[in-house]
């Protein structure tokens, strides 16, 4: 159910609200708008009879017929920006949000290598895994906390956000420490106590989408992580299986207006593991800008052939330039703008 207050209801009306709501056992969710303040109810399972059409500074109750509610438009009708305290950078707002750097984190001459060169391009984030979800117990499986020191070092020196997956409680601790984005990876989507564990958290959280989740089950996902509290949340796409063998994954991009639609959340697109193919990461990252995605997250590599992982779509660093500058000139045809490099990089370059 969602409570929909007057547009001049005070802080104390829709405080008493809340208090009434969760006088019963349930949760109450205030997200305010710009026009007005929405409630949103969650534990219940059906209407609650409380009185709450009746209490001062109610406007509407609504029965909320789709399973999610807190990442509908219903609750929210203005698009969510995320923001980084301390920097002009958003991520849902006009300018395009660009994360950019390798799969993992191998070393620290490897991180800043990368580091610099997407920094100069203009990325405002940069990725990089400490944790690495491997298909082969057998594989490199990340650095852990020293790769997540690393980036933390690469937030100080070029001035970019730090966004790297969490794949469990201990590593999800670790990251909420140094990173300024926890990512949740495709095969944890579904991972129901992790994504609870990251709507405690007090960094956003950008939820990629699992390889065969319909966009319900991606949406209910996120709908998890604001359940607890952490209204932060960043979508991705990032493919999907198929019978296509001609990429590794194939990218859906008609889920970004289909998102859009039905949500406030901002979504962004990986071309890299959406592709999984070098030659297939710029063209599908102008195509996700061109459908309206918030931003991309790219995989970038300065020696690909010898990467630990996701060499074979991890872009040179001059292609991902590139890239910037193609994503860049079509973002005003959709009324969206391209940062400009963080002033660390714009500084240090002059
Ligand atoms: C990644 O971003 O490196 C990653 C493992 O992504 P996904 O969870 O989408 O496979
Ligand atoms: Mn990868």
């Amino acid at each position: 159910m969602l409570i929909v207050m007057q547009a001049h209801a005070s802080e104390e009306q829709v405080r008493a609200v809340c208090e009434k709501i969760e006088s019963v056992g349930l949760k109450a969710h205030s997200i305010p708008g710009a026009q007005r303040t929405a409630i949103g109810i969650t534990g219940n399972q059906g209407i609650v009879e409380i009185g709450l059409e009746e209490m001062a500074g109610v406007q509407e109750v609504i029965c909320v017929s789709k399973p999610y509610k807190l990442v509908s438009r219903d609750v929210k009708e203005e698009n969510t920006v995320i923001t980084f305290p301390g920097t002009d950078t958003t991520i849902g707002g006009k300018e395009l949000a660009v994360i950019a750097g390798p799969c993992a984190i191998e070393s620290r001459e490897q991180a800043f290598k990368i580091a610099e060169q997407v920094a100069k391009a203009g990325a405002r984030f940069f990725r990089g895994g400490a944790y690495k979800p491997r298909t082969s117990p057998y594989a490199f499986q990340g650095m852990g906390e020293a790769g997540l020191q690393i980036m933390a070092e690469i937030r100080e020196r070029f001035g970019m956000l730090i966004v790297t997956e969490a794949m469990d409680y201990e590593s999800l601790e670790q990251v909420e420490k140094y990173a300024d984005v926890i990512q949740i990876g495709a095969r944890n989507m579904q991972n129901y106590s992790l994504l609870k564990r990251a709507g405690r958290a007090r960094r956003p959280v950008l939820l990629k989408r699992g390889m065969s989740a319909t966009l319900e089950e991606f949406l209910m996902a996120a709908e998890y992580v604001m359940s607890e509290g952490n209204y932060q949340v960043i979508l991705c796409e990032r493919g999907v299986r198929t019978f296509a063998d001609h990429t590794r994954n194939t990218l859906d991009l008609s889920i970004v207006p289909a998102v859009h639609r039905l949500s406030h959340l901002p979504i962004l697109v990986d071309p890299s593991h959406g592709t999984g193919k070098r030659t297939k990461v710029l063209p599908l990252s102008r195509a996700a800008v061109a459908v309206g995605a918030d931003g991309l997250i790219v995989e970038v590599h300065h020696d690909p052939d010898r990467a630990l992982s996701d060499g074979p779509q991890s872009i040179y660093p001059d292609q991902f330039a590139e890239l910037m500058r193609e994503v860049g000139a079509i973002a005003p045809i959709i009324g969206r703008s391209m940062a400009a490099p963080v002033a660390a990089v714009a500084g240090a370059s002059r």
